[in-house]
């Protein structure tokens, strides 16, 4: 039986790749969510404005997606404009949820070394849970007032979804060592990346010339 409970995973996507999709099923099936929301940013707060266009890194995630059940795209924050502040998205979110309903904002391990930085993040378990996917490579040492944070609100997976909002668990999955940013560079060098993202995907990037190398043509990615 599920608990209804929803899973929003924000990202840039900037490509997706087998590191998100397996962290989405694993959260989904420990966490026994109904569905997850996979929520690309326009323009994310902490990162370099991203090389290809929200509308292309959404519809990569459609294309990387189609197929799954229990898995949606939220176009929120592209069709948002300015930039993509996560408290603005949860809080709409709930309000359209409602107060009953469980909330589970999913992150990788790498975006708490960043957590102090975001705006209002001591707000943010005022909203939802938070599920946090472990990735090799990196560990839980962050700022100390998230690791004071962490200490306070931390709870096992089996515990989130007790309540609609306020707590943190870690996740027990082994994650995958891939990121954005190494397919990208792959690509950069003429390299394929099989693989590491979805097939469709890949023949999405091919067909609009997406993340070139700098010798060839330009991208069509506006
Ligand atoms: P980049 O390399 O460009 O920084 P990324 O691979 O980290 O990108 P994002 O779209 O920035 O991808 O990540 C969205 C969310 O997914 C973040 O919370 C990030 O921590 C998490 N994430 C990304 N890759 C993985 C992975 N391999 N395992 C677990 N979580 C991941």
């Amino acid at each position: 039986m599920s608990s209804a409970a929803l899973g929003i995973f924000g990202g840039t996507f900037d490509p997706i790749h087998v590191g998100h999709l397996r962290g989405a099923i694993d959260c989904r099936e420990l966490l026994d969510l109904e569905q997850v929301q996979f929520l690309p940013a326009a323009l994310p707060p902490l990162k370099a404005t991203p090389g290809v266009s929200a509308e292309h890194r959404a519809a990569m995630v459609e294309i990387a997606i189609a197929d799954l059940p229990g898995f949606s795209v939220d176009r929120r924050e592209i069709d948002r404009p300015g930039v993509s502040y996560t408290i603005d998205t949860v809080r709409e979110i709930r309000r359209e949820a409602g107060a009953a309903k469980p909330l589970v904002f999913i992150m990788g391990l790498d975006s708490l070394r960043t957590l102090h930085r975001w705006r209002n993040w001591q707000d943010l378990l005022t909203v939802v849970n938070i599920a946090i996917l472990k990735r090799p490579g990196y560990t839980a040492s962050v700022d100390p007032e998230v690791s004071r944070w962490l200490e306070a609100h931390s709870v096992s997976a089996t515990q989130l979804l007790h309540h609609p909002e306020g707590s943190v668990a870690i996740l027990e999955q082994p994650g995958l060592e891939v990121s954005s940013t190494a397919v990208r560079a792959a690509m950069g060098v003429g390299r394929m990346p099989r693989f590491l993202l979805p097939e469709p995907v890949l023949e999405y990037i091919a067909h609009h010339g997406l993340y070139r190398p700098p010798s060839s043509s330009p991208r069509t990615n506006q």
